[in-house]
């Protein structure tokens, strides 16, 4: 499986939404598939993946949402895969795809995510599990 950087985010807090059926359907497979397989290998990608190729934003093998997309979708991989400290290439274990959500406050969230429009809600569900994290410590 091939997973984009700034993706690793969305699969830990996919909530159901996306951009159509066809696309939460598979983004919901792919998470299943990851929690199911928890040693399954993860190559982690600064290009469309196996998430964008339901998406019906990409043409060409391109993040075609906005003009600007592209350019935007991959400044989120750099940074995303910066901070995780692995190169484009790398593979991950499934289990430690999931989480990932450990290494990121909400700060960086805000300044990641900042052109996507559910970056309130991840943002929420990231607050609700390191809290979840610290009452369990
Ligand atoms: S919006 Fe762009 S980066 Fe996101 S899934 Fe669609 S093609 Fe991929
Ligand atoms: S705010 Fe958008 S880009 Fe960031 S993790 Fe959530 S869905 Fe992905």
């Amino acid at each position: 499986m091939k997973i984009r950087a700034h993706h690793l985010l969305c699969i830990n807090f996919f909530h159901g939404l996306g951009y159509n059926e066809k696309f939460i359907e598979n983004l919901k497979k792919i998470v299943e598939k990851l929690r199911l397989n928890p040693k399954l290998e993860v190559e982690v990608v600064g290009e469309c993946d196996d998430i964008c190729a339901a998406c019906p934003y990409m043409v060409d093998g391109l993040c075609k949402a906005e003009e600007d997309s592209e350019e935007e979708v991959k400044r989120m991989d750099v940074l995303v895969a910066k901070r995780l400290g692995i190169r484009f290439g790398e593979k991950l274990e499934a289990e430690k795809v999931l989480a990932v959500w450990e290494k990121f406050s909400p700060e960086d969230l805000k300044e990641i995510c900042r052109t996507c429009d559910w970056v309130e809600e991840c943002t929420k569900i990231l607050r609700e599990k390191k809290r979840e994290r610290f009452e369990k410590t």
